[in-house]
């Protein structure tokens, strides 16, 4: 079993270095691996899966279908970004929506994969801000919009975040130490994968005696990259 873990590429159309990345990716080493797991934040944004006509959404499920019909299983987490891909998206490219958090076997080795910002505990407004995302009510209220409206909203929001991240504290928007022990022992795992925080970071500790690794996968706003994992090893792959 060999699989491969990416998270954080915030796919857009303007940034096409990150988008060749993706597709050499998808021709290359994606298409060799048993299953691609791709935890949260795929896209910069996702509006709903009825923006799935839009011509870059388009080539981009085209080359997940193609990638799962080929024999690489895809499974989706969402992301704080494309927390509204649904169905429809996961019909069009063979993606299998994952909860968060997961906990995945390979190789008799139990293996929690989250996107990462529920270990961000210490980031009041946006846990704040998370909730209200994730409730019923909001994204309904969101879906009713016209697709105009929609991405003017998020364009909005995207500003807003800007503002907001560049003036928090960056301690605060890192993992809190006893939300990640808590995440061990509550799943009984030894190895947790997350994205979100952007620090890309193998971080070993102890929880209940026994020795954990936390893996932190790369964003895709600088150079990239993946963790694969393969007979019980994992490895971090820049380029
Ligand atoms: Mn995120």
């Amino acid at each position: 079993m060999r699989a491969l873990f990416i998270s954080d590429l915030h796919l857009i159309q303007d940034r096409p270095q990150a988008n060749e990345r993706f597709f050499e990716f998808l021709e290359g080493e994606a298409r060799e691996a048993d299953a691609l797991y791709i935890l949260g934040d795929f896209f910069e944004y996702w509006i709903g899966d009825d923006d799935l006509a839009d011509p870059f959404n388009a080539v981009i499920a085209g080359l997940l279908k193609k990638l799962s019909d080929g024999g690489t299983a895809l499974y989706l987490m969402h992301g704080n970004r494309d927390l509204l891909i649904g169905e429809r998206f996961c019909e069009a490219t063979g993606a299998k929506l994952l909860a968060d958090p997961s906990v995945v076997e390979f190789d008799s080795e139990k293996i929690l994969l989250m996107h990462g910002d529920t270990l961000c505990t210490d980031d009041h407004d946006y846990q704040a801000w998370r909730l209200k995302a994730r409730s019923p009510v909001w994204q309904k209220e969101f879906l009713s919009k016209s697709i105009a409206q929609r991405r003017e909203a998020i364009l909005v929001m995207r500003a807003k975040s800007k503002e907001v991240v560049q003036a928090k504290p960056a301690e605060i928007m890192d993992v809190n130490e006893g939300a990640v022990r808590e995440a061990f022992s509550h799943h009984g795992v030894k190895r947790l994968i997350h994205g979100h925080t952007h620090r890309t970071g193998h971080h070993v500790l102890q929880v209940d005696g026994v020795q954990c690794e936390r893996w932190v996968l790369p964003d895709w706003y600088g150079r990239g990259g993946y963790l694969e994992v393969v007979g019980g090893k994992s490895r971090l792959v820049r380029w």
